[in-house]
């Protein structure tokens, strides 16, 4: 593939660079070091006003809000997002994964409803998939929905649901069908988190955080009109959010793991280390090379799925070989930087002595669910092993 950008993702780029000058944030920087509870209203802002300059979703249909950009032009902007340090947007999954499902499956008058708060932020989503007992067998998931006129009664539990505590509404896949095969029985169903019956109770991680959350659910009534896609059809609509999830992070993931790899160079360049410094360590100075190496080979596998999404319009099961990739390679890049720290890497970001503000301890405990989150390592090896290879099933 030709990586130069051509003369229309130039103009794009210019347009774009022009914007961000003027209206990224200036204090940001003191806000980012804060709890995300506490920065949410922030960000939500944020997301407003580069909504209001027609920057989000671009490369979303121009008649559901987007630019109709490519994805090439949708890396330019992440690419550029970066390069000025701009804030995250507040409806990550809501403009990662669910709007496009909703984009793909919903309605007319479900895209209207909800497609345009998305994009502003005024409604934040949250993704109901995992349960106790259902995490990577999602099939197996019991909460469950019956028909009550022209209702869903819904009843049941969810489990490390991200955003949770923030959530206006909620992609909620449900059991409709007791009998049926366990995939076959299954139904998504867009969900009021303000409805009645909806408990909410934050999970502490061990960073400190209460990034995600369980979710009870006690005779909850869903209009029926709120299903997403076919009734008892729910695990291919899952599916594609879970692709979407998969598929997408690589394309902005690789730059920030570039700023983490420049900066752990600059600090073993000053780290004293055995009369030297860490980087004048055999070992160290491999090892950064070769993530800086891996992180080089990421930015272009991920141009490659744009090219094949480009190619076939939907995300393959090869977004689970950037899942795996960027997962392991995070997390072999914050235990080098715990290497080349030693203890001081260990510290808070209430300790004066921690370096960047705690930010490596932080990121040390925060990438152990890196490998977890949309799909374990060991799923998105079946994944591969069986729709890509063509090998044998898993189970
Ligand atoms: C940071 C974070 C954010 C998350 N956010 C959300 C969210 O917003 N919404 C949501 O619904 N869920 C969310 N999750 C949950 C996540 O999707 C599940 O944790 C994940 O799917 C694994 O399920 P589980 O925890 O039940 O583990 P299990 O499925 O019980 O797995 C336990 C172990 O067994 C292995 N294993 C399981 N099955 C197989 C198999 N067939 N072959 C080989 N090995 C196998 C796994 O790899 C794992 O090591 C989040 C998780 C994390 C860590």
């Amino acid at each position: 593939m030709d990586l130069n950008l051509t003369r229309e993702e130039t103009a794009f780029r210019d347009e774009l660079r022009a914007w961000l000058a003027g209206n990224v944030p200036k204090d940001w920087s003191s806000w980012r070091e804060k709890p995300l509870a506490e920065s949410f209203p922030y960000l939500r802002a944020w997301q407003r006003n580069l909504h209001e300059g027609g920057w989000v979703a671009v490369s979303w249909p121009k008649e559901y809000g987007g630019r109709g950009a490519t994805l090439m032009q949708q890396a330019i902007f992440w690419e550029e997002m970066a390069r000025v340090e701009a804030p995250p947007m507040a409806n990550a999954l809501g403009l990662g994964l669910i709007g496009p499902t909703i984009i793909a499956y919903g309605t007319q008058a479900q895209k209207k409803r909800f497609i345009p708060k998305i994009l502003s932020a005024e409604e934040i989503w949250c993704q109901g998939f995992s349960e106790p007992n259902a995490g990577s067998d999602l099939a197996s998931l019991q909460m469950e929905a019956r028909l009550d006129g022209d209702h869903y009664v819904v009843n049941g539990q969810k489990v490390w649901t991200s955003y949770g505590w923030v959530g206006d509404w909620c992609e909620l896949v449900v059991r409709t069908d007791q009998e049926a095969a366990k995939h076959k029985g299954l139904t998504v169903l867009l969900v009021d988190m303000k409805s009645r019956g909806v408990e909410v109770r934050p999970l502490r991680q061990m960073t400190g955080e209460s990034e995600f959350n369980e979710l009870f659910f006690r005779d909850v009534r869903v209009p029926a009109e709120n299903v997403l896609g076919k009734v008892n059809d729910g695990w291919n609509v899952a599916v594609s959010t879970l692709m979407y999830e998969r598929g997408s992070y690589g394309a902005r993931l690789h730059l920030i793991f570039k700023r983490n790899i420049d900066r752990l160079i600059q600090i073993a360049r000053v780290t004293p280390r055995d009369g030297s410094t860490a980087a004048g360590n055999p070992l160290i100075r491999q090892k950064l090379a070769q993530y800086f190496a891996e992180i080089e080979i990421m930015r272009l596998n991920q141009l490659r799925a744009f090219s094949h999404i480009t190619a076939t319009g939907v995300p393959g099961p090869e977004g689970s070989i950037q899942k795996i990739f960027w997962s392991e390679l995070n997390q072999r890049v914050q235990q080098l930087a715990q290497e080349i720290m030693g203890p001081y890497g260990q510290l808070l970001a209430t300790d004066p002595h921690a370096i960047d503000k705690g930010a490596w301890s932080y990121g040390y405990l925060r990438t152990r669910g890196n490998t977890i989150e949309a799909g374990t390592s060991e799923v998105q090896r079946n994944i591969i092993g069986h729709f890509v290879l063509g090998l044998p099933r898993s189970y």
